[in-house]
């Protein structure tokens, strides 16, 4: 039997003569992304139930992310995104009552030269967006924190930048839906979905759910659930990897720092840093820490941080976790192209948390409306891949 914590509509027989619970849409998902959607669709006025295979919400992705938000991107679709969201991470408690974690700690991404010109166009595109972002010379970053800056042409800091706490986000969410009667069922795994006349029916174990949407919020393993329908979602997973160090023997607390020549990263947590490097390795759902990833890590980042010579990295503390990303690693929002009254919302990238908020509102008026019209999401609708895509966006992370 699944867990449901909400009793949400009594079964109903169905006509496959198995009892079903029925709701006008089932969220496949309680990360933040599902978790978000689930109260802006209830805030529609329509009936929610989301189906969570573990015990709890944020156990997947959102709960191992880094945690950062910004809106430092390149396209004018994820600015878009990053300035409806980031308002609402940082007025949440006052608005709905509960504590996210909000800290507008900054990002900070130092530039190479061959870069600058691109960088300089998105930070006036910024900027027109209504973005406050800072300029300044290599020297400058070390405000910040220590760093070397040869081969720097310059640095950018967003000062609305900075990190949520995932968890918190996540469970306030979840809270607010239940006031809203959404049904969350946990320890309920999708494990079978087939098309009914006015919708869908998932199996989750023996309990059954009818109803008229799905959003499949699922995250890394979304294309897997897509499949359960005969459906090609175009998400696969990726692990990525973030190190922990030993405490640090200075108080400011550094800014989610990107060296983007390199893709080293890090930024304070606590008195400590977390750091790492994308792998660019396609090892899809391979769990643990790759430890020989460590290595390159520290020796590509000890030129731009020459501090790391002596950093301690606190090995019990280090973690991994799935991206879920499409093949131009902006996320897919929208009708599923292969059948109607399934909508996706999935692939994020590293972007899932700092967008949730957009894309709960986007997934709302989809199933509500029809179409997404508060934010233009066609940047990130199904079926770009084929008809020449959507402008690049340079600031995947
Ligand atoms: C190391 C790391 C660092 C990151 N850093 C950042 C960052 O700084 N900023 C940022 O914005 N993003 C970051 N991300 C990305 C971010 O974590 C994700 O984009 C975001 O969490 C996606 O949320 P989600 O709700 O879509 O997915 P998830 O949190 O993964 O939720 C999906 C849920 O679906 C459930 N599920 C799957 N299959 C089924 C099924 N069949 N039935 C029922 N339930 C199912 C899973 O159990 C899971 O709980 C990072 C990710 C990682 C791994």
């Amino acid at each position: 039997m699944t867990r449901a914590e909400t009793p949400g509509t009594p079964p109903g027989r169905t006509d496959r003569g198995r009892s079903a619970r029925t709701a006008d849409v089932v969220v496949i998902g309680a990360g933040i992304v599902g978790a978000s959607c689930a109260w802006h669709l209830a805030r529609r006025g329509l009936s929610v139930a989301v189906v969570e295979r573990e015990a709890a919400p944020a156990l997947g992705s959102t709960g191992r992310s880094a945690a950062g938000v910004r809106v430092q991107f390149t396209t004018e679709a994820n600015i878009a995104f990053s300035m409806h969201s980031l308002p609402v991470f940082r007025d949440f408690h006052d608005h709905h009552g509960h504590e996210i974690g909000y800290r507008d700690i900054g990002y900070l991404l130092l530039v190479p030269p061959a870069r600058w010109d691109d960088h300089l166009a998105a930070v006036a595109l910024q900027r027109r967006m209504g973005a406050p972002v800072e300029v300044m010379a290599p020297g400058e970053a070390r405000r910040f924190l220590p760093v070397a800056t040869e081969g720097l042409a310059g640095a950018t800091y967003g000062p609305w930048d900075g990190v949520i706490d995932p968890h918190m986000a996540t469970h306030a969410w979840v809270a607010m839906g239940r006031a809203r009667k959404v049904a969350y069922h946990f320890g309920a795994a999708a494990t079978r979905i087939e098309p009914e006349p006015r919708g869908w029916r998932i199996s989750c174990g023996d309990t059954d759910f009818s109803c008229g949407h799905i959003v499949n919020a699922a995250g890394a393993w979304s294309g897997l659930v897509g499949r359960m329908a005969g459906l090609a979602v175009p998400v696969r997973p990726k692990r990525i990897q973030i190190f922990l160090s030993a405490p640090v023997a200075d108080e400011r607390v550094y800014p989610l720092t990107i060296d983007l020549e390199t893709g080293v990263y890090l930024r304070s947590e606590g008195e400590r840093v977390i750091f790492g490097r994308d792998t660019h390795a396609d090892d899809g759902f391979t769990e643990g820490v790759d430890w020989g990833w460590l290595e390159d890590v520290l020796l590509t980042g000890v030129d731009r941080f020459p501090w790391w010579v002596d950093l301690g990295v606190d090995r019990g503390g280090s973690w991994w976790g799935y991206y879920g990303v499409t093949p131009d690693h902006n996320p897919v929002i929208g009708f599923n192209p292969g059948a109607g009254r399934w909508v996706d919302a999935c692939g994020f990238s590293g972007h899932g948390i700092m967008h949730a908020p957009a894309t709960g509102l986007c997934v709302a008026e989809l199933v509500a409306d029809g179409s997404a019209h508060t934010l233009d999401a066609t940047a990130f609708r199904h079926g770009r891949f084929d008809s020449g895509g959507v402008p690049h966006e340079a600031h995947i992370f």
